[in-house]
């Protein structure tokens, strides 16, 4: 237990919510019909497909990531379905278990959790499925438990490869807005994010953008749903858009974020990203001299700006110790990485002092607890100067700082 001073959040999600945003929550409701709470609403929609890089619509949802990824399945597929599932790790067999739920038919095509799909894999499933019935590819864009991200453009150049008519829809829910994503240009035709990642936000709204094709396919799904229904929160009426009462106050923090994130520029919110990613992987590389730990991802370039899965037969108990005797979160393995791995966040509200302080406290707990290692804030430190170097000048982020409130 930590007693002064802040604690600090390097999980992948939720991740450090930003003063502004916490701010802007701490008001009253607006009445529902006060033309104020529309503009602001609608204002976010629109600002989301700058993020998402579409013209398609974003729906917003009261609810976590697997809401995102139910209200997806539900309009797109009906029971029976079958869907493909390129497996990542555990996000993606969760998005596979919940199609089950739902009464489809995930086919998963297997992956070994230690890299990106293989786009060949999946243009081979498709080209088996002669008679068209898979509706729909699942792909996870970052999976967060591998700390893995897979190129999303070659998937559907291995679809269209394939000539196979399925709908591509992806879980950018930990990318979006740490790395490049590019909804229109990529043929994505269904997307989804959370709130609580890249995005800076409490967690507790789903983003789902559906390009034409999928609304279209949605209108001859027969309608097994209701409140994640595209058509009925398309009927024009406000209050129909989150099937009842907004959640206004996410919708306050949603603004905030989303402010922040247009002032720095989108584009070196990405580059922030990726010094961030490099100092980490940096840091794991000098760690890894020590023999007791290694990288999940076996491809520098497959690892993830948002997220760096390390693997460690002692991953539990630095976690534990770097959290309850050092106030640093750090994620935990996931599924069958349980108990030999742990995660560093580092994507959202995050800059250089706070990766310094993750990494600097990971190397303490590795010393207190006896795992060998090597110098990996001094590697972090030698990644993050030399890339402030390049970055000077480049960068409004540096360039000039932004103003605060
Ligand atoms: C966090 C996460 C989810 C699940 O989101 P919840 O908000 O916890 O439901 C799904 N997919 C990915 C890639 C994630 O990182």
């Amino acid at each position: 237990m930590v007693r002064a001073g802040r604690e600090f959040l390097h999980t992948p999600g939720p991740t450090p919510i930003p003063d502004r945003v916490l701010n802007a929550m701490h008001r009253q409701a607006l009445d529902l019909s006060d033309p104020r709470l529309e503009e602001i609403s609608y204002s976010c929609m629109a600002d989301l497909k700058e993020v998402f890089r579409t013209r398609a619509h974003v729906f917003l949802y009261a609810c976590n990531g697997h809401g995102g990824w139910e209200a997806a399945l539900a309009n797109i597929c009906a029971p029976g379905d079958t869907v493909l599932v390129p497996e990542t790790g555990q996000f993606s067999n969760g998005w596979a278990r919940l199609a089950r739920h739902l009464d489809l038919e995930p086919v998963v095509v297997p992956g070994d959790w230690r890299h990106a799909i293989d786009p060949q894999s999946v243009e081979d499933s498709l080209r088996k499925d002669a008679d068209h019935r898979i509706k729909a590819v699942l792909a996870v864009q970052t999976d967060t438990a591998t700390g893995i991200t897979s190129d999303i453009a070659a998937i559907r150049e291995a679809m269209d490869a394939a000539r196979h008519p399925a709908l591509l829809a992806v879980d950018t829910i930990a990318s979006l807005g740490t790395t490049p994503f590019d909804m229109d240009g990529w043929g994505v035709d269904v997307a989804i994010a959370a709130s609580q990642k890249a995005l800076m936000c409490p967690p507790g709204l789903a983003f789902v953008a559906a390009n034409e094709r999928a609304l279209l396919t949605a209108r001859d799904t027969p309608r097994a749903r209701s409140y994640w229904d595209w058509d009925m929160r398309l009927d024009g009426e406000f209050y129909q858009n989150f099937a009842g009462t907004a959640p206004e106050h996410h919708i306050f923090a949603l603004r905030e974020a989303l402010n922040m994130i247009a002032e720095q520029g989108l584009d070196a919110v990405f580059r922030r990203h990726e010094r961030l990613a490099r100092a980490t992987h940096r840091a794991v590389e000098a760690w890894s001299e020590g023999g007791a730990l290694s990288f999940n991802a076996v491809i520098a370039d497959e690892r993830a700006r948002s997220v760096t899965t390390i693997l460690c037969d002692e991953g539990r108990a630095l976690r534990t110790h770097a959290r309850e005797r050092l106030g640093v979160a750090l994620g935990g393995g996931l599924g069958k990485l349980e108990g030999k791995a742990f995660r560093i966040g580092h994507m959202g509200d995050v800059n250089e002092p706070m990766i310094l302080g993750c990494l600097s406290t990971v190397e303490l707990a590795m010393t207190e607890i006896g795992i060998p290692h090597g110098s990996g804030v001094r590697a972090a430190i030698d990644a993050l100067a030399q890339d402030r170097a390049v970055a000077q000048g480049e960068d409004r982020d540096h360039a000039e700082p932004v103003p605060q409130d």
